[in-house]
């Protein structure tokens, strides 16, 4: 299978294929942003509906939560990130770089040697301003992460949703950090996309629910396509933990540059929601019928990160691989993930197959996301589906004006059957599945 491949490759596949641009390219870009093309946002869409169908839909314990952008500034104040969320840095007296001062190995610049400053501490939130008035009332932060807006909604939620603990609540949204040190493409950027759960739990149960979930989000990963050995947990050494955590276990992918963090997975204990009691005023507490007490629920948090994640299953599905001497680019993405899932290909553009083709492209584009293509040879066609990571194609050619049959060739085995049209969509639907080919109807293999 793959073997690893640098990041210059993805990146270069992102932009050739139209899944991640560099943002304002055409004023030059601008630092650590960056855009989704068309085949960029059916993948990451895909990977967010993979989360909540898994985190939400499958589930009876979980609802869903879109919160807001801007929040009111206290919460920053409660939650700690006003005063904690700082990165120490130090300034290059003579070439004016800025560093961060617990990533630095000398005392020196590492560009020009210069002299450096005493770090100072710098908080990574982005400030705005809210309204017309430019002072300090009217300061507002992005968020630096989804989660407080699921803590301040806690009272909310539980008594609207009509569940009893454990009650997890989920959403997906942008987060903003001004981060000192970005880079390796999507891995660090200063705007992002999260996928954060907190699930609250009676204190004393908290354990089993961390390795829960710790095991939950690391088969997710593999379910989707990851393979194994390219995954790690790492639990958190005691010095290490944040001033919220109890416990923290970081899932890591192995990236071009080494293990990283894709998804951490925390027990809060009930820091939060104590927090937001003793500044908002308000009672945070769960009354349990069964138990007939009152408490604060403590709190296990997965979370991730969208942008990551995508590069990660980028990553893991990349391949190069020779087949009849010719070089091939393919990327095995999950059919749940893949952008398209069936690319509608007459075998020439020929006014003869041309209408039969688009009706066959009409009958599947209602319940599969297609692509249909007929510029340019068939070989080429078939390349361009590999690249982006189209599970099937569907070829029309002379014979089937005849016979009413088409082609399915599977990306990975190159293997193609031959099928009536009108069992087209059912055929697909249980191959998009999953269901092997059948080899008594296998029609061509070009065996690898
Ligand atoms: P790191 O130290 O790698 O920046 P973190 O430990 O600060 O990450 P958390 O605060 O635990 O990250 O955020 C949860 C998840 O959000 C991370 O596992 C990651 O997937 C994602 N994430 C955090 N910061 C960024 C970022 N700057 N760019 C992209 N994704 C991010």
């Amino acid at each position: 299978m793959p073997a690893k491949v640098d990041m210059d490759k993805i990146v270069s596949l992102c932009k050739r294929r139209g899944f991640i641009f560099p943002s304002s390219e055409i004023y030059g870009g601008l630092g650590s942003c960056w855009d989704y093309g068309p085949m960029g946002a059916e993948l990451k869409r895909n990977v967010k509906d993979a989360w909540w169908k898994a985190v939400i839909h499958e589930r009876d314990d979980v609802v869903g939560l879109d919160t807001s952008i801007m929040m009111h500034p206290g919460v920053w104040v409660a939650s700690g990130h006003v005063d904690g969320f700082t990165d120490p840095l130090v300034d290059c007296k003579s070439c004016r770089l800025r560093w961060r001062a617990d990533e630095l190995e000398t005392q020196k610049c590492p560009k020009c040697g210069g002299e450096l400053t005493e770090p100072r501490l710098f908080n990574l939130m982005f400030r705005t301003f809210m309204g017309p008035v430019e002072e300090e009332a009217s300061t507002v932060y992005l968020r630096p992460e989804t989660a407080q807006g699921i803590f301040v909604n806690f009272e909310n939620v539980v008594t609207t949703s009509r569940k009893k603990l454990p009650l997890g609540i989920a959403q997906i949204g942008k987060s903003f950090r001004n981060e000192i040190t970005t880079g390796n493409f999507i891995f660090r950027t200063r705007e992002f996309e999260q996928m954060e759960l907190e699930y609250f739990v009676k204190p004393g149960t908290d354990q089993q629910w961390l390795d829960y979930w710790v095991q939950e989000r690391f088969n997710w990963y593999v379910k989707l396509g990851i393979r194994e050995e390219n995954l790690r947990l790492r639990q958190h050494g005691k010095d290490e933990l944040a001033h919220y955590a109890k416990d923290c276990y970081d899932i890591d992918y192995l990236f071009p540059m080494g293990w990283s963090e894709l998804e951490g997975i925390a027990d809060r204990g009930d820091f939060d929601l104590t927090q937001h009691a003793k500044a908002s005023g308000k009672e945070l507490t769960y009354y349990d019928a069964e138990a007939n007490e009152k408490y604060v629920p403590y709190v296990i948090e997965p979370s991730g990160g969208v942008d990551r994640s995508v590069l990660a299953f980028l990553i893991d599905a990349y391949e190069e691989e020779e087949i009849e001497g010719e070089k091939r680019t393919v990327l095995h993405l999950n059919p749940a993930l893949a952008p398209i899932k069936v690319a509608v290909l007459p075998l020439s553009r020929n006014e003869k197959l041309t209408p039969l083709a688009k009706e066959v492209n009409k009958r599947l584009c209602s319940s599969f996301v297609t692509d249909y293509d007929d510029s340019q040879s068939i070989g080429r066609r078939y390349r361009r589906q590999d690249e982006i990571g189209t599970p099937f194609c569907v070829t029309v050619d002379f014979e089937s004006l005849e016979d009413n049959q088409v082609t399915i060739r599977d990306r990975d085995s190159l293997a193609q059957i031959r099928v009536p049209i009108e069992d087209l969509n059912t055929i697909l639907e249980a191959k998009l599945k999953g269901e092997a080919f059948d080899a008594s109807s296998l029609w061509a293999t070009r065996q690898k």
